[in-house]
């Protein structure tokens, strides 16, 4: 009977785009299906300006020659490939050959674009799981124009749901990061047990969300331990604390109340949660909402399609308009629009919710209405940071304030060491990180895979076991 293997096809020593491969017998299990941050080409992100981007029409193509995705053809839909054939994908990875598999799973942690992108080129008939709010945000971002639809069979899982694949089973646990709906999960072969973190973080809304996972793994007595380490640097004691979700919007809370003409707000809408809580909290102060049209449309598809964590949320009843100049005719246009000019005819009602490529509607703005050079800019972990050349010009051409509020998606570098330690796994792997061999690894064996490998587990196994002897 053949063991179970991994196959590490990105997110090895590099940011973002984990794509890794477990397989045993006849099946296997694909974990995420983005591109990692320093590729040739980055996917697509309609809330920024991104100058290289893959050719529409062509993405699948470029990502695949590029060595950027899995060059197992099995994945993808035939007529994204245009006839690409597999000696030509197998070149940029060196000829390596592949462990080949009858049935393979992919299932897709959270929706950032490092660890989805290939979504919307995936197989019609690829079996495709997510959790239940990462599915409602990917509608959402559809009908916002964030991302291509998918032809894949998508099933939308339950926390703590287990699939069964008949060689191994997969636990899905919801874990905290700042896309809205990410999970982990955890991988049983009977023989061995593989706990996969995806992106994670202690300092968002839910902690507990962690140490259940930490416990989990501690009951099922993890062998292998793979987690991100994307805050890890050359000397990780140096790292800075982040604040907690509830120390950032306190914050918020009293930025809102010193705003004294319009409030711009840039936050990702991949964290609806934190959407959620920053519309309540603005909506408490007496403002009105008003979005790009995009923003807009992802907020009302997700929430159409139900995100379990934001049941009952207040946000959820409270009114959102939508920036007249911001509609373009491909979108669905879900609230009432108001005019440019009625905002800035009343600055100080409104908090605008908008995405970086309109930064242009500040010319208007600012230059029309009332209360001129009193706005105030909050950008809350977004792509595009405050101090970029491009954000700063326009604050100080207009005598806006800005201020950051960011604590980042990512696991603060003690926060990952303890994670490790108590759930002592036999062996860990740092992924999604520059700097993998600086993880502190309590006294753990690490393993260090390289991007194209496939090693049986209990080879990654005897490997740290004989390393630790010798
Ligand atoms: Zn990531
Ligand atoms: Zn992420």
């Amino acid at each position: 009977m053949s063991e179970g293997q991994l196959t590490f096809f990105g997110g090895v020593a590099k940011s973002g785009g984990v794509q890794v491969m477990y397989g045993k017998e006849k099946q296997a299990l694909l974990f995420d299906f983005g591109v990692e941050h320093s590729s040739l080409l980055f996917p697509t992100q309609v809330t920024l300006y991104e100058p290289v981007n893959a050719t529409p029409g062509r993405e699948l193509r470029q990502f695949l020659l590029g060595g950027m995705t899995a060059p197992l053809l099995e994945l993808y839909d035939p007529d994204q490939r245009k006839g690409l054939d597999e000696a030509s994908v197998l070149r940029a990875w060196g000829g390596t050959e592949f462990p080949r598999y009858e049935q393979i799973h992919l299932y897709i942690g959270h929706m950032h674009t490092d660890h989805m992108a290939l979504l919307p080129f995936a197989h019609p008939d690829l079996p495709v799981y997510m959790s239940h709010d990462s599915h409602a945000l990917f509608r959402g971002m559809v009908a916002g124009g964030h991302s291509l639809d998918t032809k894949a069979r998508i099933t939308a899982c339950d926390d703590l749901r287990v699939l069964d694949f008949g060689d191994f089973t997969v636990q899905i646990v919801e874990m905290d990061h700042n896309a809205t709906g990410a999970s982990g999960i955890i991988i049983d072969d009977g023989t061995h047990r593989i706990a996969y973190t995806g992106d994670w973080r202690r300092q968002g809304k839910h902690p507990d969300r962690i140490d259940r996972f930490i416990e989990l793994c501690r009951s099922k007595q993890i062998d292998v331990l793979i987690t991100e380490g994307t805050r890890l640097t050359a000397d990780p004691s140096s790292v800075p604390y982040q604040m907690t979700e509830e120390t950032l919007l306190s914050r918020f809370n009293d930025l809102i109340g010193e705003a004294e003409g319009l409030l711009y707000l840039q936050v990702s809408p991949r964290d609806l949660e934190r959407m959620a809580d920053m519309i309540a909290i603005a909506a408490g102060e007496g403002k009105k909402l008003v979005m790009d049209a995009s923003l807009a449309a992802v907020w009302d598809a997700a929430n159409r399609e139900g995100v379990r964590r934001l049941n009952g949320h207040p946000a959820l009843d409270i009114p959102i308009r939508i920036l007249d100049a911001t509609v373009t005719p491909d979108l669905a246009v879900p609230y009432e629009t108001v005019s440019l000019e009625e905002v800035a005819e009343h600055k100080s009602e409104y908090v605008y919710f908008f995405k970086f490529p309109s930064l242009a509607l500040l010319i208007e703005l600012e230059t029309l209405g009332d209360a001129q050079g009193r706005s105030m800019f909050i950008q809350s972990d977004y792509s595009v940071k405050i101090d970029s050349p491009a954000i700063s010009k326009f604050l100080n051409a207009f005598g806006i304030a800005g201020h950051s509020l960011s604590n980042g998606g990512h696991a603060h570098p003690e926060a990952l060491a303890d994670l490790i330690e108590r759930i002592a796994p036999k062996t860990v792997i740092t992924l999604h990180s520059k700097f993998p061999e600086s993880q502190n690894t309590k006294g753990i064996p690490a393993y260090f895979p390289t991007k194209g490998e496939t090693v049986p587990v209990s080879s990654i196994l005897n490997s740290v076991v004989s390393s630790v002897k010798g």
